[in-house]
């Protein structure tokens, strides 16, 4: 019997928000949860989850079309513009900011929102962690994704478990030149390490077990990498991760968060700010619209669907509410402290190329005739 494939797609977008760039409001998940409760009833999709981080509305579907399918696309499009519609009825903060275009083409990349997708082969158990992050980039999972698949100090499995051993396959994307390139660990760790350092421009993108080329990680990065004159790799990123079974283990893909690193982002898209670890409960952003947050959410992909409780709803576990990552917030907070301190200086604020926006060009224009030689 061929294996069942099942496709998670992972689809974000902020489409307004309450009190400024801080929370997604109820009317806004009323109208994804209708959408996506009739996508499932018409079988479009089989199992479904909403949630937000922040600002941004998170879809989460599990269906069997197979990546970029374009009715799950329209799906997602038509939910987004709907609630997009609402927030501007309800004057809420920055309604349809990620909607760059108006006319949908068969597929939302490109056009503003953030997409993972995987389609896999289904295991005898497949657990899978979703993450999605606000106030940050794409850059901001590729430590955690070396850690996880590459740092034998990080995940025992690389060292221990003969079926994770082999090593993985990294596909990094550069965002500047739009192309990719994949490398093999261990054997090219140093030169994986060399690229996806450079948070704003190399970003891993796919992972894949090297002995057999089985998909392990996707992250919301793609070559469409530049859309409305900016990088996609801006935007608040997504990814999915499998576990267990020849993969790292769940608590292997948890434990790089338990101390918190510094992402860029933050206010304005133009800051270093330490990256918290939070249950869906916390995942708005307060101060200095922030910190940056971050939420995993775990399920089992189980013939064709999420795994669902004895009523069908899907059983989704907030893996981030939880005690053992009350350090890496209070780190949180205290780099946070320590870097507002500092203002607009750098390294708290990002370097001029890489700012969001930035009024330095009016600001040297206004002062041109007063610059003499020195
Ligand atoms: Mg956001």
């Amino acid at each position: 019997m061929m294996p069942r494939k099942t496709t998670i797609s992972l689809i974000k977008c902020d489409v307004g928000s309450l009190a400024g760039h801080h929370v997604v409001p109820e009317p806004l998940f009323n109208i994804a949860g209708k959408n996506l409760k009739k996508a499932k009833e018409d079988g479009l999709i089989s199992s479904c989850h909403v949630f937000n981080v922040g600002d941004d509305l998170q879809l989460l579907m599990v269906h069997e079309r197979g990546e970029s399918n374009p009715e799950i696309h329209k799906l997602a499009w038509d939910t987004f513009q709907e609630a997009a519609e609402k927030a501007l009825k309800l004057k809420l903060y920055g309604a349809g900011q990620d909607l760059l275009k108006t006319a949908f083409s068969g597929n939302v990349r490109g056009m503003g929102p953030g997409v993972a997708e995987m389609e896999i082969e289904e295991r005898g158990s497949d657990p899978v962690v979703v993450f999605a992050a606000d106030k940050t980039s794409t850059g901001a999972f590729n430590l955690p994704l070396f850690r996880i698949f590459a740092d034998p100090m990080n995940t025992a499995g690389l060292v221990i478990d003969p079926g994770v051993a082999g090593g993985f396959k990294f596909e990094v994307l550069d965002t500047v030149e739009n192309k990719c390139v994949v490398l093999r660990c261990p054997e090219e760790m140093y030169e994986l390490v060399g690229l996806i350092g450079t948070v704003g421009r190399y970003m891993i993108s796919r992972i894949w077990r090297a002995r057999d080329g089985l998909i392990c990680a996707v992250g919301s990065v793609t070559k469409l990498s530049k859309i409305a004159g900016k990088y996609v790799g801006k935007d608040d990123p997504v990814m999915i991760v499998r576990a267990q079974r020849g993969l790292p283990a769940l608590g292997e893909i948890l434990v790089p968060f338990m101390h918190s690193y510094l992402v860029a982002g933050w206010m304005r898209g133009s800051h270093w700010g330490p990256l918290m670890p939070v249950g869906v409960k916390n995942a708005k952003c307060t101060v200095f619209d922030g910190p940056p947050r971050i939420v995993a959410l775990g399920f089992q992909v189980a013939n064709g669907k999420i795994a669902s409780d004895d009523d069908g709803k899907p059983m989704v576990a907030d893996l981030f509410d939880d005690p053992a990552f009350d350090m890496a917030r209070r780190e949180a907070v205290e780099y946070a402290s320590m870097l507002r301190r500092m203002g607009e200086f750098e390294p708290a604020r990002l370097g001029v190329g890489q700012m969001e926006y930035t009024t330095l060009p009016q600001i040297l224009e206004r002062l041109k005739e007063r610059f003499k030689p020195a």
